[in-house]
């Protein structure tokens, strides 16, 4: 049943070849048996998990069932959950029980799905590797050596381990698509305000979008249209309706034109992984599609840029956890002021407070003008590098990062290097285009992912661009040695 993906897993429960209580016992057993090997799961939610289970069944038996009733799947830790524990992955929330859900949580339980647990994931999504996590880092089920990606580390891991058919993620800068590259899985960032950001814990709120992971794109077709939606909660949401994801996947790419930015095959980029993607554009090309040079050319503008917006927008909402009202208090305060410093000190890991610090200085007075201000004029110069493009082609495609994945402590000392493994994914969170990565092949024995990068709103195409590529390579049905 492991191996099997949700669309082939809901014909099976409507066939009543098994009940979801009985899928569910099979991934909680193999939750058991290789979680300890990976860390990719934080919290487990079994007994839940079979209540809903045994729900599902009740609807599968009744004739109400929809695509997704009875699937088991894991939120990533960044998703508020109703009286369970709800971390992001901080010391600072290890004690928080979330009093409600996020509307993506409501939205999939609606669905039908079962939640079987939460997954591990850097601290507050801010990270490439998992390895910011105060839980600790996740291991890539392709080689234990190496790092998932992040900040959806543990949701990526989990399946590509096969410990569930999905997972949700969230993406600031690239968190959805990096890992799902570096796990060889499909990861699928929608359009800024296309999903719920209600009861997602912030990071930098003009940048963050939720969206699925999962080893398919027709798959990833079916959680999207579960998780996407206006909603009321969400002031940023946007109110369009949500089409139906699945009716387009099969549309021939016969003429569609697809933009290769030169400034994403140049310096920086792995020979070995850019190989691969020349391979996966030859395949491209034979279904029909037709190849076009483009440039992006604020391209080497989109880390620095990130990295004055993403901090400026964290350090004002993690500027909430003061040890008063919620999550952790240091012991025995001297005074308030003491309070807030130690609880904040003790409570942060070391990449949090980085950004904190940088947030700060960026957003200070005397400083705005020259950092904040400079940084929104250069994101507007970078979105409209992809309004030209978009006049141009239908899709832009490329790596999604310049390596496969590294090893666990390879880059934790040099931050620099570490941020730019987001090279090719940050972009799209500046500009709120939707963003996809599919696997392409491997270098050795790790993934190598292909992005493909839309218009707003054109995440149906994206999709059908991802399926057609998967209906006729195997590489999202490979499974890592050990996990099959
Ligand atoms: N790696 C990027 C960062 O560290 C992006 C993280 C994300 O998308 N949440 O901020």
């Amino acid at each position: 049943m492991h191996n099997k993906t949700i669309v082939e897993l809901s014909a099976d429960l409507h066939a009543k070849k098994y009940s979801s209580e009985e899928l569910t016992r099979t991934f909680l057993a193999r939750i058991d048996k290789f979680n300890p090997q990976l860390n990719a799961l934080v919290t487990l939610t079994g007994e839940q998990a079979l209540t809903s289970a045994r729900h599902a069944d009740a609807q599968l038996a009744r004739g109400t069932a929809g695509p997704l009733t009875g699937i088991p799947l894991i939120q990533k830790d960044i998703f508020c959950t109703l009286g369970v524990k709800t971390t992001c992955g901080s010391k600072m929330l290890d004690n928080f029980i979330a009093p409600y859900d996020a509307t993506t949580v409501i939205k999939l339980k609606d669905a039908g799905t079962v939640m079987l647990g939460k997954a591990n994931m850097d601290e507050f999504a801010m990270g490439s590797s998992n390895e910011t996590s105060f839980y600790g880092p996740v291991r890539n089920p392709w080689d234990l050596n190496a790092v998932p990606g992040g900040s959806s580390g543990g949701s990526a891991a989990v399946v590509a381990a096969r410990l569930a058919p999905a997972a949700t993620g969230t993406d600031t800068g690239g968190s959805i698509r990096q890992p799902a590259a570096l796990c060889g899985i499909t990861g699928i960032k929608p359009t800024y305000g296309r999903v719920s950001r209600y009861g997602m814990i912030a990071f930098a709120s003009s940048l963050d979008q939720a969206g699925p992971m999962a080893r398919s794109a027709e798959d990833c077709a079916i959680l999207l249209g579960a998780m996407a939606g206006f909603d009321a909660l969400d002031s940023t949401s946007v109110d369009t309706p949500v089409p139906d994801y699945r009716a387009n996947l099969n549309n021939p790419l016969q003429g569609l034109k697809i933009g290769l930015p030169r400034e994403y095959f140049g310096k920086g980029l792995d020979a070995q992984v850019g190989k691969v993607i020349d391979d996966a554009i030859k395949q491209y090309r034979a279904l029909g599609a037709e190849i076009v040079d483009i440039t992006l050319p604020n391209t080497m503008l989109s880390v620095p840029t990130y990295y004055v917006v993403a901090p400026a927008e964290c350090s004002s909402n993690l500027s909430r956890f003061d040890g008063v009202r919620f999550g952790y208090r240091c012991t025995d305060p001297k005074d308030l002021a003491d309070l807030y410093k130690r609880s904040r000190g003790e409570g942060f890991g070391a990449e949090v407070k980085r950004r904190i610090m940088i947030g700060t200085y960026a957003l200070s007075a005397g400083y705005y003008d020259a950092y904040y201000l400079k940084a929104q004029q250069l994101r507007r110069l970078i979105s409209e590098d992809f309004t030209q493009a978009f006049k141009q082609v239908d899709v832009i495609m490329g790596p999604t990062s310049p390596t496969v994945a590294f090893n666990l402590g390879e880059k934790l000392a040099d931050p620099v290097t570490m941020y730019l493994s987001d090279i090719y994914t940050i972009a799209v969170n500046l500009a709120g285009l939707p963003g996809m990565s599919i696997p392409a092949g491997f270098v050795g024995q790790r993934p190598v992912g292909l992005q493909i990068i839309g218009n707003y709103f054109d995440e149906a195409r994206l999709l059908n661009t991802a399926h057609k590529y998967q209906q006729v390579t195997d590489w999202h049905q490979r499974a890592p040695e050990g996990f099959k």
